[in-house]
């Protein structure tokens, strides 16, 4: 195993020019007035794709070898790791297999298929689909292309710091989602080589975050997975994890966790605020400026990760959170 290193995000840096967006870093100035200090958000919710994750699926399919390239990748995954994935191979012509359960609702399917990508339906759950992508591997010779835990994929979502550095070189601490921690530890890696003073805060849902109980447990646990508007952080760390939970135990000043209802106000904030549609994975270091769980000391940016959400879903959220 190797690490992760800075070389290796700017690296990443030269293969996305041109594939992904330079997302914008705005500032808000209603948190600056709250937190008494300039904010920022970099908004990878404008990202193609709506998530960061086109990052780390493009570099990961730019790395393959040529024969790996000829036969095509597959992944598990019917949300946004899936969709980047099927749209990063499907512009450089190469084939993807994304495998889901029959449980997947159809307008997810129809999404990603538009991508590009061919979908494999199997089982009922998400570990038969994923059973169905080890057996691509093996039968068929596909590369497995994961959706965290692979250099590859770290270094990619790294390139978000390279910008956040170019763009506000005072930063002195950065919000970042924390889920399998490929966002935060490519993000981590990169900050940290800059200035190891600038504080790197892993942000995650308190209901059934694995990273948490991970680094609380000091080896990767498994959680029981519960339903949370902040849907893109559900999911386990895999309990042979080769790199995001050390690189997160190694670079993080602090996790923190906030509710349901937070979150819920967060999505709010960004739509009558700041003008911006977010899902709820992204808007959690959003929550955790607005509950004051987090309070910077210094100029602040907060990565704002997706914003692929139910549209009815969003609708009444935003609804309950209108401002008086
Ligand atoms: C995947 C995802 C995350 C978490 O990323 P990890 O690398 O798994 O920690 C956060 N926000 C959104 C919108 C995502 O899709």
């Amino acid at each position: 195993m190797s690490a992760v290193l800075l070389d290796d995000i700017f690296e990443a840096r030269r293969t996305l020019q041109g594939k992904v967006l330079r997302t914008p870093l705005v500032p808000s100035p209603t948190l600056s007035a709250q937190c008494g200090q300039p904010v920022y958000l970099k908004l990878e919710s404008q990202q193609l794709t709506g998530s960061f994750k086109l990052r780390g699926a493009t570099n990961a399919i730019a790395q393959l070898s040529a024969a790996d390239k000829t036969r095509g990748v597959v992944a598990a995954s019917t949300g946004n790791h899936g969709r980047a994935l099927a749209y990063a191979a499907s512009a450089v012509g190469v084939r993807a297999v994304i495998c889901m359960s029959e449980l997947v609702p159809a307008n997810k399917v129809e999404a990603i298929r538009a991508l590009g990508a061919e979908i494999r339906i199997v089982g009922r759950s998400q570990d038969d689909a994923q059973l169905e992508a080890e057996r691509l591997v093996r039968e068929d010779g596909l590369a497995m292309v994961p959706p965290f835990d692979y250099g590859p994929v770290i270094a990619g979502q790294g390139t978000i710091a390279l910008e956040i550095l170019e763009d506000l070189p005072e930063v002195d601490t950065v919000l970042v989602p924390l889920s399998g921690g490929g966002l935060f530890s490519g993000i981590a890696r990169a900050i940290k080589s800059a200035s190891p003073a600038i504080a790197m805060i892993g942000v995650t849902m308190e209901r059934g975050c694995a990273m948490h109980a991970s680094l609380a447990a000091g080896r990767p646990v498994q959680v029981e997975e519960l339903p949370t508007l902040a849907d893109s952080l559900g999911g386990g760390i895999g309990l042979d994890n080769q790199y995001t939970f050390a690189m997160t135990r190694e670079l993080a000043d602090d996790t923190v966790l906030v509710a349901e209802d937070d979150i819920a106000c967060a999505i709010g904030h960004a739509y009558w605020q700041e003008g911006q549609v977010v899902e709820g994975a992204a808007a959690v270091g959003i929550a955790a400026l607005l509950t004051g769980r987090v309070r910077p000391r210094g100029p602040a940016v907060v990565v704002v990760s997706g914003r692929n959400i139910d549209m009815a879903a969003h609708h009444r959220i935003v609804g309950d959170a209108r401002p008086q």
